[in-house]
């Protein structure tokens, strides 16, 4: 993973500027608060600490770290730190298939896309750009098994288009746009296209101003979606995970007793 502030200088002032006031929406963050008011209030406000990552997270960004600056030094063996020689050998063997795919030489590795999006500034990178040309436009990604039927991710949807709003902006057509996804399960390397609707595309500025408006709401409510709270950096602090788990704990003791109660009869 390349340092956030390395990253950064590649975007021009005023999206830095934007950034360090507070008016930068990058997707993940957009993601966080509509998803999970209260998940954002403790990452971007409260600035919570957070857990260490799931193993599947920290060998995501093992390969992006590879895929980004192709080279197995202090910053890959920091990021490795915690992953087994099983796992690390996994994301170098996947690697090494996915750079014999790949033509990097005439790349350019993480471009910065940007728009403005008043008051707000979107702000985001590609992973890679193929010749430098903006023809076309790749996130190359690592999960834990092939994603379902060739199609992106829910995550990814939302990183396309707002991507592609942003870059077609910046450039006019962006006539391709593909996830390269490698998974920890088989060597398989997955090209998956991806172009999202006009409409939906066109829809990006009315989700991106409607997370800053929950942002800057004062009021953070918690998400009504468990599947989320399973993924959540914060269920370790979150009230309404520890809520939900002393009434499954009374439930539970109250389903014992009457058992027990029943079981006594049987006797
Ligand atoms: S555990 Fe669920 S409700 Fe709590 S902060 Fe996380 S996503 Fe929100």
């Amino acid at each position: 993973m390349t340092d956030f502030n390395t990253m950064m200088e590649s975007h021009p002032p005023a999206v830095r500027d934007a950034v360090r006031r507070g008016l930068g929406m990058s997707v993940s963050q957009a993601r966080l608060w509509l998803g999970c008011a209260l998940a954002g209030k403790y990452q971007y406000i409260d600035r919570v600490e957070r857990p260490e990552p799931r193993r599947i997270m920290v060998m995501g960004s093992l390969f992006d770290y590879l895929c980004n600056t192709m080279r197995q030094d202090k910053g890959f063996c920091d990021i490795a730190t915690g992953l087994d020689t099983e796992d690390i050998n996994t994301v170098l063997g996947r690697y090494d298939i996915y750079a014999d795919h790949i033509n990097y030489d005439a790349d350019q590795l993480q471009v910065p896309v940007y728009r403005d999006c008043d008051p707000i500034t979107f702000y985001g990178f590609a992973d890679r750009d193929k010749d430098g040309t903006h023809e076309l436009l790749i996130d190359h990604k690592f999960s834990l098994k092939p994603w379902p039927n060739n199609k992106p991710k829910k995550h990814a949807v939302y990183q396309a288009q707002s991507y592609l709003w942003a870059a077609t902006a910046m450039w006019g057509a962006v006539p391709r746009f593909e996830y390269h996804v490698l998974n920890a399960e088989t060597p398989d390397i997955q090209i998956i296209p991806y172009k999202p609707r006009q409409s939906s595309i066109d829809a990006v500025p009315t989700w991106l101003l409607k997370a800053y408006e929950i942002k800057r709401g004062g009021v953070y409510p918690a998400a009504e979606n468990s599947y989320r709270c399973d993924w959540c950096d914060y269920k370790g602090i979150c009230p309404k995970v520890k809520e939900e788990t002393e009434t499954q704990t009374k439930l539970q003791a109250a389903l014992k007793e009457a058992a027990d109660f029943d079981a006594a009869f049987d006797m």
